[in-house]
């Protein structure tokens, strides 16, 4: 049987050359094929989020870990911080940011709706922040935010800017040295199409200096950049053990993504956003985000109330596809559907016209009837 085609938010399906290599003899963590695999895996790394002029990081654990990782190492007890929350990753920023007692606040945006540079702007001129967390695509919605906006902003207040890019890194445009942030983040198992366990950090140098010279302790021996950059100079030096065959498969799937070419990618998944929404769009149903807001790399909408689990089901069994449902509250009543990695339109277009049988046969589809109180 051909392999379960996997259109959720991540893991996405990898390809044969990436299977192998997770499939090979255990690779050390020491040696000299492991220094050189993790060397090149940080130089391609550069090259996806096109960034030349800052510090690279690759290290392994969720993107979770990236996330907690810049918040401990770029802020202390007491900073007060911004949380541009657009959806259930935004609140697990700021939820990070209570975690580790800083004085979070956030600008809260109902689900769908994307962060504007306009409150953002408002929000710096009236209190001084120590940085500005925001998220790129929220995986939970479907929204793309207008990062080069908002970063822009923060620069402009002279205020630090940190983008989570866990959905967007090899799928959505992002140019690390133009774009001016201090942290971006991703993820292994997302657009790059390599299996989960390795974060991806790109850090500009102001932000590298000011960790660095940072006169407190960073509470964490793991989730702390400062302490990871002496490996990132030298991979001979230990200070965990990496997932090593995790980090080799990464080096395939980013060895791939330079293959295609970065452009080429970033139009590719612009065809799988554009097939979905023209998919959805002969469905009649709902799409979460607004146009000119959606995303290339996933797609949310509402069903009626009830039916995402039948849908998801169906789906699976009858076509061997899996699509996500909502998280928490949305549960019932939403699907989102992964585009991205190393998907190809065709494949999409097939399984979105299997989709939209299931959701007929359900009687599922919303034929734009979902008011905006259904989205509470
Ligand atoms: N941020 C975003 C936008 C995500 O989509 C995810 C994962 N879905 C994360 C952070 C957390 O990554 P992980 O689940 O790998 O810890």
């Amino acid at each position: 049987m051909e392999d379960k085609l996997l259109l959720i938010p991540g893991p996405t399906n990898l390809s044969r050359r990436v299977r192998e290599v997770m499939a090979g003899p255990q690779l050390p963590h020491v040696g000299a094929e492991f220094y050189g695999t993790f060397k090149e895996t940080i130089q391609l790394s550069r090259y996806v989020f096109k960034n030349e002029k800052g510090i690279q990081f690759v290290f392994t654990g969720s993107g979770t870990i990236g996330m907690e990782a810049t918040v401990l190492s770029l802020t202390a007890h007491g900073d007060r911080t911004l949380t541009l929350n657009t959806g259930y990753f935004g609140k697990r920023m700021l939820l990070l940011n209570q975690v580790h007692r800083n004085k979070p606040d956030s600008v809260d945006y109902e689900d769908g709706r994307h962060a504007e540079p306009d409150d953002l702007r408002k929000r710096l001129r009236k209190s001084a922040y120590k940085a500005v967390f925001m998220t790129h695509v929220e995986t939970s919605t479907g929204v793309v935010n207008p990062i080069r906006e908002l970063v822009n902003e923060c620069n402009k207040a002279g205020v630090m800017s940190v983008v989570d890019s866990v959905c967007g890194i090899a799928g959505e445009e992002l140019d690390f040295d133009r774009l001016g942030a201090d942290v971006v983040f991703t993820a292994s198992q997302k657009a790059i199409a390599a299996p989960p366990g390795a974060v991806l950090l790109a850090v500009s140098n102001r932000a590298m200096e000011y960790m660095e010279k940072r006169k407190d302790t960073i509470e964490s021996y793991y989730m702390n950049l400062p302490r990871w950059k002496p490996v990132m100079d030298d991979p001979k030096m230990y200070l965990a053990t990496p997932a090593t065959q995790v980090l080799l498969a990464l080096r395939e799937a980013l060895r791939e993504v330079k293959e295609e070419g970065l452009e080429s990618r970033w139009a590719r998944h612009r065809r799988l956003g554009e097939t979905t929404r023209s998919a959805l769009g002969e469905l009649g149903v709902d799409i979460l985000a607004d146009d000119g807001f959606r995303a290339d790399t996933i797609t949310a909408f509402w069903v009626e109330d009830g039916k995402a689990g039948a849908i998801q089901k169906e789906l699976d069994e009858k076509y061997n596809v899996m699509v996500s449902r909502g998280l928490y509250e949305a549960r019932d009543k939403m699907i989102r559907i992964g585009h991205f990695g190393i998907l190809t339109a065709d494949k999409l277009k097939h399984a979105l016209g299997q989709l939209g049988s299931v959701m007929d046969q359900a009687g599922a589809t919303q034929r734009k009837t979902v008011q905006l109180a259904k989205r509470k």
